[in-house]
């Protein structure tokens, strides 16, 4: 009997976690670090792997996606229509994150000494610099761009190229039928790169159990729960439930085709490196079509982050309560914005909202240090959050299909 992919990784991760418990258990033995060195190493291979197909795949998915769409004469729709979703999905996230932070208050009666002694490894930005640094990283010499895996400025410069494609009509027709032969060829090379991802995962996964520090995990329990819960609230009911009353796709029916997908994101912890999985099972499963799906997701990769916004809300609440620190309305408004902002700009890499929170914690006059004490239990938290925003991509481009075509009728 043969196992389909699906099935396979899914034992895989559940070897993955049962090895990591063994091999955390074993600390300090030559068996465990043998173990460690060889999940590390591994895993660290997968994602390679990953990344390695990621950039061409980005650039060739933007080119043609906008390419065929401006052919579609839905372009300008398609933008709007996506930028709106992510707006409004994040925006619930946040909602959510913070009605139950105010609600379970995390952080109330903890002592603030937790806070000193540590330092934060974030530089600080303000939000001016934070918004500075965001735009000027836009537009980036294509090739520097591409060298270094800036998705995002590689997408911006996609956008250009497929958009001066339209432009120039059939003077192109040979580059474009280049680019979409680039991106099938792209796609054959990321369906042999998932054979490879019951391994890679499950040594991901063995990784992530055996290096975790779950005493201090529990220690920050309120928060760690209000962060969990909420999240796995937006992820398992909000947004299945916009995708069914928008498309009448079932939850059940969403998962079994995205499932790939939402694993590879928790073992990666990077919206990045999922991509290509994310675009295979879009397409391929979930039956989105190409240019739609070629344009949201890998747009979504690195600008849609729902469960990071919700993060960023929810963490600084859980400062402010720390350091008693009422935030008035007001505040909180200023806590919406700029952690909308802040997941918007943190680019799809493991604890890279760890980095933009600085901003969201500077805007109300937080600490920062406070990150010293977030960022040891980063790594589950972040797991769980990558796979409510590349699950947030995913509905996304599978709503905006479906909102297009009912304008066209
Ligand atoms: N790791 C997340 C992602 O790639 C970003 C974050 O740190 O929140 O989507």
């Amino acid at each position: 009997m043969k196992l389909s992919l699906n099935t396979q990784i899914f034992i895989g991760a559940l070897l993955g976690v049962l090895a990591g418990w063994v091999i955390a258990a074993g600390k300090g033995s030559a068996a465990a670090e043998g173990g460690l060195y060889v999940a590390g190493l591994l895993g660290g291979l997968f994602v390679d792997l990953l990344k390695m197909v990621l950039v061409p795949l980005v650039f060739c998915a933007i080119t043609v996606g906008v390419a065929n769409l401006r052919a579609h004469r839905q372009m300008h729709r398609v933008w709007r229509l996506t930028l709106g979703f992510f707006v409004f999905s994040m925006a619930l996230a946040m909602l959510l994150g913070m009605g139950a932070a105010s609600l379970f208050e995390p952080g109330k009666g903890m002592s603030l000494d937790a806070l000193q002694g540590g330092t934060a490894s974030a530089s600080p930005l303000t939000l001016p610099q934070f918004v500075e640094k965001f735009l000027r990283g836009l537009f980036v010499n294509p090739f520097t761009a591409l060298a270094q895996g800036n998705v995002l400025a590689i997408v911006v410069f996609a956008l250009f190229v497929g958009i001066a494609l339209v432009a120039g009509g059939e003077r192109y027709r040979n580059i474009l039928q280049l680019l979409q032969e680039a991106l099938e060829l792209v796609l054959r090379i990321v369906g042999w790169v998932m054979r490879l991802a019951p391994l890679g995962i499950m040594a991901l996964l063995t990784q992530l159990v055996a290096t975790q520090d779950l005493t201090l995990f529990a220690s920050l329990g309120t928060f760690v729960g209000v962060v969990v819960g909420s999240t796995l609230l937006h992820g398992v009911v909000v947004l299945p439930l916009i995708l069914y009353l928008v498309t009448g796709m079932t939850p059940l029916r969403f998962w079994r085709g995205a499932r790939e997908a939402l694993l590879t994101a928790f073992a990666t912890s990077s919206s990045s490196a999922t991509l290509p999985v994310t675009v295979r099972c879009t397409e391929q499963h979930l039956h989105a079509r190409p240019e739609i799906a070629g344009f949201v997701l890998p747009l979504g990769a690195t600008l849609n982050m729902d469960g990071t916004a919700l993060y960023e809300a929810v963490a600084a609440l859980f400062v402010a309560n720390l350091v008693a620190l009422e935030l008035n309305l007001m505040q909180q408004g200023v806590v919406f914005a700029t952690a909308m902002l802040a997941a918007i700009g943190a680019p799809g890499i493991p604890s890279a909202g760890m980095v933009t929170l600085v901003m969201v914690l500077q805007s109300v006059g937080l600490p920062a240090e406070a990150i010293a004490l977030l960022l040891p239990i980063d790594r589950p938290l972040d797991a769980i959050r990558t796979v409510v925003n590349v699950e947030g991509d995913m509905v996304g481009s599978l709503v905006v299909q479906k909102w297009l075509a009912d304008k066209e009728e």
